[in-house]
């Protein structure tokens, strides 16, 4: 199956997909190289391009010319090269929404969480070279050991869902809560609110959740650390994803009128203070634009030309479309419901189109396509090329490190703690299979 990236640049020299089908990308931008972008104050082509890049986020200055304009071979073999030159000193880690061409160099392949324990099972590498996007890698150098380097190849790949939660306005927020709900336990020692942040999100707000007694949570474990929450606190603040934090709390049963939006631009979020006084879950004013893109059109649409197909959305799309779903749930949970499956089966997948294609390639017993027929893939995932792995890789083969993401001790002291909260969180007998990411 040709690659995402072989399939946009048919589209745009034919028009069509290399199998001769009418295909469509979101933006004709997404068949230069990412390095077009670096110097421009956007996310760049994708899913994110229309969103807000806010002012201070970190820019990637110029790749080296050679690195731009070597053919795909070579930098597959530059790439190979200073691998194995470094041996066991590097290792590579992809991120499952990675294109093909940086993740075939991965030496391992999973979703954030699972690359950051995975680079904790290889102490000896001196460079941990993360091939996400910039809050993976702050949160794998929170776990690394201090002697280890971890390297974002492209500066500019952010993740504009992290970018829509800051810390001043978190803290603005959190001051607004506390006036309005005091900070007096209740009769049962639960605190008026937690805050819960996702994985996805800026490693100052994981430490601000491990100094106000909240945790962080990930897709595959939300309503675990949600119960958590709910047994020291009478509420939760959610942030950054409106939508996961929506789909949980209401599987658990919370009604919606008890989850009130807080747009960080109004004062009390824009609620009155009635609605906060009885909120279960104050979710934040932020989402993913890849899960964005998913509608309940292209789920009916899907049931209608494919009778029988199983649709399985990830817990980051609205409401809407993971109520119309089959199933929902995290990458991981997506992967193990297709390699579990016994008859050939259609899939219908609401996750980022990198992964998608490649399930359908690893499995081809089935009939796997995205939901969305526009090929739209991430847009900050998007600014990491196989140019700037070679470069990253071949600094460090003549000692120099590039790139390299470093949280500051205090703020990672904290974030700790939040994360070693979620892993200490365990499923109550009763909970249901978690909505996995
Ligand atoms: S897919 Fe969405 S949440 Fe994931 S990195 Fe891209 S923008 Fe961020």
């Amino acid at each position: 199956m040709p690659s995402v990236d072989s399939i946009i640049q048919s589209i745009r020299t034919t028009g069509r997909a290399p199998s001769g089908e009418n295909a469509e990308a979101c933006s004709p931008a997404l068949a230069k190289g990412p390095w077009e972008f670096d110097g421009v104050v956007q996310y760049g082509p994708g899913s994110s391009m229309g969103d807000v890049i806010p002012v201070g986020s970190p820019r990637q200055g110029g790749l080296p010319e050679e690195y731009r304009t070597a053919p795909a071979d070579e930098l597959h073999a530059r790439i190979r090269a200073a691998k194995e030159t470094l041996g066991d000193r590097v290792v590579v880690l992809g991120h499952f929404y990675q294109r093909d061409e940086v993740v075939q160099h991965a030496d391992f392949l999973g979703d954030s969480f699972q690359l950051a324990n995975a680079a904790q099972t290889v102490p000896n590498a001196e460079a941990i070279v993360f091939c996400g996007v910039h809050f993976m890698a702050e949160t794998a150098d929170i776990l690394a050991s201090p002697e280890q380097a971890v390297i974002l190849p492209n500066l500019a790949a952010g993740c504009s869902m992290a970018d829509m939660a800051d810390i001043d306005s978190v803290e603005e927020a959190w001051a607004q809560l506390e006036a309005l709900y005091g900070t007096e336990p209740d009769a049962n020692g639960r605190v008026p609110i937690i805050p819960v942040t996702y994985m996805n999100s800026a490693a100052d707000l994981k430490g601000f959740c491990g100094r106000h007694g909240g945790i962080v949570c990930t897709s595959s474990n939300a309503e675990t650390v949600l119960e958590w929450a709910f047994e020291r606190g009478q509420r939760v603040l959610f942030f950054p994803d409106q939508h996961l934090g929506r789909n949980t709390a209401k599987r658990m049963g919370i009604p919606l009128e008890r989850m009130p939006m807080w747009n960080p631009r109004k004062p009390l979020g824009g609620n009155s203070g009635d609605n906060l006084l009885d909120a279960r879950v104050v979710l934040w004013h932020g989402f993913c634009s890849v899960h964005k893109r998913f509608t309940p059109a292209q789920v009916e649409k899907a049931r209608a030309e494919h009778p029988g197909v199983r649709v399985i959305v990830h817990p980051e799309c609205p409401m809407e479309v993971v109520d119309l779903a089959d199933e929902a749930g995290s990458t991981d949970y997506i992967r193990k419901a297709i390699a579990a499956a016994t008859q050939p089966t259609t899939f219908a997948v609401g996750t980022e189109i990198n992964l998608v294609n490649r399930l359908a390639e690893e499995y081809p017993q089935h009939e796997i396509f995205c939901l969305d027929p526009v090929v739209c893939p991430c847009s900050t995932m998007y600014r990491i090329h196989p140019g700037y792995l070679a470069w990253v890789l071949e600094e460090l083969v003549a000692g120099r490190v590039v790139n390299q993401i470093e949280v500051p001790d205090d703020i990672a002291a904290d974030a700790r703690v939040a994360l070693e909260r979620m892993l200490s969180a365990k499923p109550k007998a009763s909970a249901h299979d978690a909505a996995a990411s």
